[in-house]
This record gives structure tokens, sequence and C-alpha cells, in this order.
């Protein structure tokens, strides 16, 4: 078959390599292209970059390339070897594939755009034509290459936090840059061990380099973060979104015991409220505003920590940390005073940790990133149907937000 210019060209070959034929197969609807070298030629030593003639071939392998007009399109060659005096007999590396790769670069290239593109595994495999073990081999190398590339770099602002993988009790530990929205390390569970396990996984001047740290109230991350990073106490931030989530559950757990009482006593003012007190004024219909108003006007416990929590999101509007304790302070007071228990803990759990609370006043960091990264991890779990085991899950997430450079040079 005539074209084997055009498949130079679309192989992006040069010398010494040249396709010497190209067959098509209508019935297979593939075309399988021969590459060979002029005669005579040099090639390097994988270890030195000596310059050596041929020794031997290896037999004929093959590399799927991209389709051509629809059609797999198929490389076919011998790999030459070299022999080196410090080296031995070695294969040589090629210009169009890696090492040990069934896929020519263009194809591995265009499979992690498709793969980044779907966000499937299983989507990516019916568009490249490729099994699942195959197109999960490339994500995987992906992320080896993306890995080994990857260099140091600043990290003023990061967030720490743990995700569920599967059922709960089963977790995995997470460093964000909040600023890149990137994940830059992941480790096994979440204890001390597990966030020293991924600070680990950050070079000492990019530890040098945290200014600010976004965290839950976990004993367990406040005491890795210290041990990790110098100055840690100035550093800490505790999310704003993990503080208002326990004043919700506390306020749903007011909610829950009140709700109990009244039923006892045939009283059902409270039944059917729950998502009125836990969603956002601003979410609720105008029907749905009506029945709050109502609930809310009957002066129940639950109108009052509800009211409590929704005092709490002033705490991050000031300006200083000094107006922020001072507001706080007397917030605290007001509750400490009520019989409202579930609250009061709240209160409690703010306090102990306070300097770390309105040091966002001076940081200015939540880890909402971590929760928008989060969804987004989320999304690529469910879509791909789980990652069989936790190693695949956590290769999957660096493949997807690790901010790597995936692709094959
Ligand atoms: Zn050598």
């Amino acid at each position: 078959m005539q074209g084997t210019d055009f498949y130079e060209q679309i192989l992006g070959l040069t010398g010494p390599w040249f396709v010497a034929d190209v067959q098509l197969d209508m019935e297979a609807q593939q075309v399988d292209v021969f590459v060979e070298h002029g005669e005579g030629e040099t090639f390097c030593c994988p270890d030195c970059d000596r310059q050596l003639p041929c020794y031997d071939h290896t037999k004929s392998r093959q590399w799927r390339h991209l389709d051509t007009m629809q059609f797999a399109t198929i490389l076919h060659a011998r790999t030459p070897r070299v022999k080196c005096p410090d080296h031995g007999v070695k294969q040589i590396r090629l210009p169009w594939a890696e090492k040990n790769s069934r896929f020519s670069l263009f194809f591995e290239r265009f499979a992690i755009d498709v793969l980044l593109a779907t966000q499937t595994v299983k989507g990516a495999c019916s568009i490249l034509g490729i099994s699942w073990d195959e197109s999960w081999h490339i994500l995987q190398k992906a992320v080896a290459r993306g890995k080994d590339r990857k260099q140091s770099k600043n990290l003023p602002r990061i967030g720490i936090d743990e995700k569920a993988f599967r059922k709960r009790h089963n977790y995995v530990t997470l460093i964000y840059d909040l600023d890149k929205s990137t994940v830059e390390a992941i480790s096994d569970g979440h204890d001390t061990a597990a966030a020293d396990a991924c600070f680990d996984q950050l070079s000492d001047s990019e530890k040098q380099s945290v200014e600010a740290v976004a965290m839950d109230m976990s004993a367990a991350y406040v005491k890795s973060t210290k041990g990790n990073i110098a100055l840690a106490e100035q550093k800490i931030v505790h999310d704003r979104f993990h503080i208002m989530k326990l004043a919700t559950e506390a306020v749903d757990k007011v909610r829950r015991s009140e709700q109990k009482k009244l039923r006892a006593e045939g009283d059902d003012r409270l039944t059917g409220t729950r998502y009125l007190w836990l969603s956002g004024q601003e979410n609720l219909s105008e029907k749905q505003q009506e029945r709050f108003d109502a609930a809310w006007k009957a002066e129940l416990l639950t109108g009052k920590a509800w009211a409590y929590k929704e005092m709490l999101r002033d705490l991050w509007v000031h300006d200083t940390p000094a107006e922020a304790t001072t507001f706080f302070n007397d917030w605290y007071k007001r509750v400490i005073h009520t019989k409202l228990e579930p609250m009061k803990k709240v209160a409690r759990t703010i306090k102990e940790r306070l300097a770390n609370v309105v040091s966002y006043c001076t940081h200015g960091i939540t880890n909402a990133v971590a929760e928008g990264m989060n969804s987004k991890i989320m999304a690529i779990k469910r879509r791909v149907g789980g990652y069989r085991n936790r190693d695949n899950f956590k290769t999957a997430i660096l493949f997807y937000c690790g901010g790597l450079d995936l692709y094959p040079q």
C-alpha cells in the first residue's frame, strides 16, 4: 500500500526511522505500519548515551497508535539492541513509545486527555477501545511520572482534612494547596500518624513555606501540625465550616430531645420542622418561611438554640482576632447560662481552641477548597464505581486533583 510518507508524518518519524510498509486489513478495520531503520546507523546506550552500532534486534513488537481514519493503527518494529562496553547488551530507547509500553506516546497522551475529560476509566475505555486494565495502567503510569517530576514549591496556605473511603471507619488524610486547589499529599487513616505521613510527603522547604493551615478541630491534626510545622500555634486556623457544622448538629440535638418531650405531651409543634432549622433562611420557600416563623414564635428551646447558632456566624466578620475574641466571649457568656447542653458543649469546644479560631481574621482561610474538592472526589468515585481498593482510590485522586504533569515527553 502507498502512504508510507503519510504515516511517517503522522508518526512524527525522523531518521534513522522510516515507514517500510503499510498494510490495510479491511476486515479487521486495522492499519499495520511497519517501521524500520537504515543500515549502518548508530544508536545511544540507554544508560550512558554512548553512540554504538546496532548489535542485534528483539523480536518484532506492536504498539497501538491513534486511530487513522477510524482504523485501529498498529505500529510494528524490531527494537535494536546495542552492546555497550560498560552496560552490556541493551535495548535502545524508541522515539515513539516509553519502555515496556504497548501504546505509542501519541496514544498515551490522547488517552490521558480522554481520562481527564470523561473523568471515568470506563468511559475512557469505550472511547479508546482498550480494556479497563489498560486504561488504568496508563492512568497509573501518568501519576507515577507526575510524582517523579514533581518539584518543591511554595505552599503558603494549606488545608488538612479527612475523607471517608467507602463506608465510615475507612479514611484517608489529605493535604491541599488552598491557593491552587490541588491535593499535595495523601495517606491512610485519620490519626496523628496519618497526618505525619502526609507531612512526610512534603519537602522541607515546602513545610517551611507554610504560613497558615486550615483544619477541623481534631486533636490528631493539631498535634501532627505542631510536630511538623514551625510556629504552628500561630498558623492553625480551625475551619469555619467545621465549626458551623458542629453548631448546626447541636441545634438538631436540642430539637430531637425537645421533640421527644413534646410528643409525649401530645404537642406536635416541632413535627416536620427539622429542615427548617437546619437549612439557611435564604433557602426556605415562602411557605417554609411561614412555617418557620410559626415555630419560631412558639418560643421553644430549639428556636433558642437556632438563634445562638445564627449569632455565631458573626464570629467571622471581624477585622482583628481581638475583636473576634470579644464577640465570642459575649456569645459564650449567653450560651453557657442556658440549658442548651449540646450548644454549651460546642461553646466549650470553641473556647478551648479559640486562638486558632479567631486566627481566621489574620489568615482568612477556610477549607472551602477542600470541601469543593471533596465533592469532586466523591463524583469521581461514584462515576468509576469504586476503585477496587484504597490504593487505587488514592492514585485516582492524584490523577484528577494532584496538579501533576501527567504526559509522557
Ligand atoms: Zn552504556
